[in-house]
C-alpha cells in the first residue's frame, strides 16, 4: 500500500508538472486558451447574482419577470456585451408566433386564504409567499366550506357530492380539476397539494409547497398551493366530519399583455458566418434557485467570461457572433425567433442551460450534458463532452488532492457556498423539456447542446432555494458553457485534421456500444425471427447514418470538404458492416431466411406515402399549446392512437409518446416514407407499428402541419 502511493506520487508530480495533463484531454482548444477561460469563470458573481432573482416571483408576463429582465439588462450591460437590449412580443392568447399561439398576461395585487373555522389561520398570503397562489388565479372574495373532492380530476370524484359555490380540495392535475370543479360542477376555487414533477423522493417531505398551473384561457377560477402536511390536516378533519370554513381573497387579472426577452450578444468578426446563441429560461415561481436562477446566471457568468477575455486580447475575437437572450421559457424563444427571421436563418448552434448549480448532496441532482436527437445528429454534444470529461478529471484530481483549487476549478471566494466536491454528471440521450426542444426541431434545426440537472427533489417546490445551489458547479458550467461556445464561434478548416480523427474515434465507440442493443433486438424471443433481424440491423444502419452525420456537421460547420471526412467515414461504414454480418448470423441460428429481412411494413401502401411540412415553424407541443389539440379538437385528439389523451395538456410530461411524437414530425422532410419514418423512429426509441407513425401523420395532415407529396 505504501510502495503504491509511492508510485502514484510520482506520476502525479510528473503529470502535474507536464501542465495540466490531467485537464488538457479535450482537443477543442489550446491549453492557453482553456487557462484563460478556465481562471476568469467565477461562480461566486453568479452565485451573488442568483441571490437577487430568487426574491422575484418571475411568471412569464408578470411584474416580477419585468423586474429580473431589468437586472439581466443591468448586469449584461456591465459586463460590456453589445447590443444590450429587452423586446417586448405582444400575447392575448390568440397571436401566433410560428406554428405557437401565444398565452396571457397576470395581474395579482393581492391574495390570502385563511382558515376561518374551526382554527382561525392563515395558510398562504401572496405577499410573502406567492408560491401558494396558482399562476393565473382569477379574483375571489369567498367564505365558504371546503370539500374533498380526492384527485378531482375525474367525474366520479363529483358524485354524491355538492361543491357548486365552495372550495374543493384535491391533488390531480390542477388545469384538469379547474375544468370539471369549477367549469363543470361550478365550485368557486381550489386548494391543491397536487405532486408536481414527480422523483423518487417525492412525498417524502410533507412539508414542500409545490407550485400550480391554472389554464390562463379559462375565464374563472383560483386555486391556492399548500403542502401535503396542510392538505392532509384538512382530510382528516373533514374526514371526522368537521366542517372546515375557508376564507379566500384574491385581487387579481388575467389577460392581454406581453412577454419580455433580453438580448445581448458579443460580435464576431464575420457577420456572414453567423450566430451561436445561448438560451435560458428567465421564468418561474419564486425562489426557483435552480430552476431556473441557476440557468440564467451561468450563461451570464458565460457571456461575462467570454466579453472579459475578448475584450482584453487574451482570447482572439470569434468569427461568428455569441447571442445571449433570456425570456419566458420555450415561449420567449419562439416569440423571439419568430419576429427575427434574419437571425432565426444564421443560427448554428444553442446552448441552453435549465437547471445546472444543484448541490447533488442536497438535491440528488445529476448533471447530464444532453445529446440532440437523432434527427439532428451533431458534434456539438461531442465538444460539450469533452469539456465535460475535462472538467470532471479535474474536480476528482482537486477532491483526491492531487490538484491545486484553481486547477480543479473549484470556487472559493464565497466562502461557504462554493463546495469542494467532485462533478457528478454524465452524457444522456435527447430528454425534452425546455428550449432546446424548439431549436432541435426539423423546421429550426439548430443544434442544442442542452445542459441540465437531473432529479432535482425540490424541482417546482418552495424548497428550490439558494441554499440548494453550489457555486463551485454554477462555476464549473459556467466555464463548460463559454468553451463550447467559443470552440461553436471559432471552429474552422484549419483544426478538421486534428478534430476529425476525435470525432470519427468518438462515433467508433459509440457504434461499438451499440451492438448490445442490436444483438438484444436479434435475439427478441418475443418478434418473429424476421422482423427481428429487420428491427437489429435498422438500428445498426440509423446508428450508422447518426455518426455519419455527426461527422458530417462538423464538416460543414467548419467549411471542409466532404472529402476530408471520407477516410473516417469509411472506417465507421466497414465497423458497421462486420457488426451487421454478426447479427445476420444470429438471425440464421434463429431461423431466418433470404440474404436480407425485408420491411415489416413493406406490403402497406399507406407506408410508401411521403409527407412534407408546411406551414409555420416549430415543433408541435409547447409549454401552454398543443398544435394538434387545438387544431382538432379534444375528440379527435383523443383518438390518435400514439398519443396519451387524459390532461397531458399542461404538463410537462416525460414518457415516450411525446418523444416518438416530436422526433416523428422532426423526420418528416420530404424524402423519407412514412415507413422510413416509423424506422427512423424504432430505431431511436424502440421499434413501433408503421400504423401508429401512419395514424400520427394522417392527424398532422389534417391539422395542416404536414401534407402529402
Ligand atoms: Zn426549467
Amino acid at each position: 500500500m505504501v510502495k503504491f502511493r509511492i508510485a502514484v506520487f510520482a506520476v502525479l508530480l510528473i503529470s502535474f508538472l507536464t501542465s495540466n495533463s490531467a485537464i488538457a484531454q479535450q482537443p477543442f482548444l489550446d491549453s492557453k486558451q482553456w487557462t484563460a477561460i478556465r481562471d476568469e469563470s467565477n461562480g461566486a458573481s453568479a452565485y451573488e447574482n442568483l441571490r437577487y432573482i430568487t426574491t422575484l416571483h418571475r411568471v412569464p408576463a408578470t411584474a416580477g419577470f419585468e423586474l429580473a429582465s431589468q437586472f439581466i439588462l443591468q448586469r449584461a450591460s456591465e459586463y460590456g456585451l453589445t447590443d444590450v437590449h429587452s423586446e417586448q412580443f405582444e400575447i392575448d392568447g390568440k397571436k401566433q408566433y410560428g406554428l405557437m399561439r401565444s398565452y396571457l398576461a397576470w395581474k395579482v395585487d393581492e391574495a390570502r386564504l385563511w382558515e376561518v373555522s374551526p382554527d382561525h389561520l392563515l395558510l398562504g398570503d401572496w405577499r410573502t409567499d406567492p408560491i401558494h397562489l396558482a399562476d393565473y388565479s382569477h379574483s375571489a372574495e369567498i367564505e365558504t366550506a371546503l370539500v374533498d373532492v380526492g384527485s378531482g380530476t375525474a367525474d366520479a370524484d363529483y358524485t354524491g357530492k355538492d361543491v357548486r359555490g365552495k372550495i374543493v380540495l384535491a391533488d390531480g392535475v390542477l388545469a384538469r380539476v379547474q375544468q370539471i370543479a369549477i367549469n363543470e360542477h361550478g365550485a368557486a376555487g381550489i386548494v391543491s397539494d397536487m405532486p408536481n414533477q414527480t422523483t423518487a423522493w417525492s412525498g417524502l417531505d410533507p412539508t414542500v409547497v409545490r407550485w400550480g398551473h391554472l389554464d390562463a384561457r379559462q375565464p374563472s377560477g383560483f386555486a391556492f398551493m399548500v403542502s401535503k402536511q396542510t392538505a392532509e390536516a384538512l382530510r382528516s378533519r373533514m374526514r371526522d366530519h368537521v366542517r372546515v370554513i375557508l376564507g379566500a381573497h384574491v385581487k387579481a387579472t388575467v389577460g392581454p399583455g406581453h412577454w419580455t426577452v433580453v438580448s445581448a450578444t458579443i460580435p464576431g468578426t464575420d457577420a456572414a458566418s453567423g450566430e451561436i446563441i445561448y438560451s435560458c429560461h428567465l421564468d418561474h415561481e419564486r425562489p426557483g434557485a435552480n430552476d431556473n436562477g441557476s440557468g440564467c446566471v451561468t450563461i451570464l457568468e458565460s457571456a461575462r467570461i467570454l466579453s472579459r477575455l475578448i475584450t482584453s486580447g487574451k482570447l482572439p475575437r470569434p468569427k461568428r457572433t455569441l447571442r445571449f437572450i433570456w425570456g419566458p421559457e420555450v415561449e420567449g424563444t419562439m416569440a423571439f425567433l419568430a419576429t427575427h427571421p434574419e437571425i432565426m436563418g444564421g443560427l448554428r448552434a444553442n446552448i441552453h442551460m435549465d437547471m445546472v448549480g444543484g448541490d447533488p448532496y442536497k438535491n440528488k441532482s445529476v448533471f447530464h450534458v444532453t445529446a440532440t436527437p437523432w434527427s439532428l445528429p451533431s458534434f456539438v454534444t461531442d465538444v460539450g463532452a469533452s469539456f465535460l470529461e475535462a472538467i470532471q478529471a479535474a474536480a476528482t484530481g482537486y477532491a483526491e488532492g492531487e490538484l491545486t483549487s484553481d486547477a480543479g476549478i473549484v470556487e472559493n471566494r464565497a466562502g461557504g457556498s462554493g463546495t469542494r466536491n467532485d462533478l457528478i454528471g454524465d452524457v444522456t440521450p435527447y430528454s425534452s423539456g425546455s428550449d432546446h426542444d424548439d431549436f432541435d426541431s426539423s423546421s429550426i434545426a439548430v443544434p442544442s447542446l442542452y445542459l441540465r440537472d437531473w432529479p432535482d427533489i425540490y424541482i417546482h417546490t418552495d424548497h428550490d432555494t439558494l441554499d440548494q445551489i453550489d457555486a463551485t458547479k454554477l462555476r464549473r458550467v459556467a466555464l463548460l458553457g463559454a468553451a463550447s461556445g467559443y470552440v461553436y464561434a471559432m471552429v474552422d478548416r484549419d483544426q478538421l485534421s486534428s478534430l476529425l480523427p476525435f470525432l470519427t474515434a468518438q462515433a467508433e465507440a459509440r457504434i461499438a456500444r451499440s451492438f448490445g442493443g442490436a444483438q438484444q433486438l436479434a435475439s427478441d424471443p418475443k418478434v418473429e425471427p424476421g422482423i427481428a433481424w429487420y428491427n437489429s440491423r435498422n438500428f445498426l444502419n440509423a446508428t450508422l447514418e447518426r455518426e455519419i452525420e455527426t461527422v458530417r456537421s462538423l464538416v460543414d460547420f467548419a467549411g471542409g470538404s466532404n472529402e476530408q471526412a471520407a477516410g473516417g467515414i469509411k472506417a465507421l461504414t466497414d465497423h458497421t458492416s462486420a457488426l451487421q454480418a454478426a447479427i445476420d448470423g444470429r438471425a440464421k441460428d434463429r431461423g431466418a431466411s433470404g440474404r436480407a429481412p425485408t420491411a415489416p411494413w413493406a406490403k402497406s401502401e399507406a407506408a410508401k406515402r411521403v409527407p412534407v411540412r408546411i406551414g409555420e415553424f416549430g415543433p408541435l407541443t409547447y409549454q401552454n399549446d398543443n398544435v394538434l389539440l387545438a387544431r382538432l379538437g379534444k375528440e379527435r385528439y383523443a383518438k390518435i392512437k400514439l398519443v396519451n389523451s387524459e390532461a397531458t395538456q399542461l404538463l410537462n410530461v416525460r414518457d415516450q409518446s411525446e418523444l416518438y411524437a416530436y422526433e416523428i414530425v422532426n423526420f418528416v422532410n420530404g424524402r423519407r416514407s412514412v415507413g422510413e419514418i416509423r424506422d427512423a423512429v424504432s430505431a431511436e426509441y424502440g421499434p413501433l407499428p408503421v400504423d401508429v407513425v401512419s395514424d400520427y401523420l394522417d392527424a398532422c395532415a389534417e391539422a395542416r402541419v404536414i401534407q402529402w407529396k
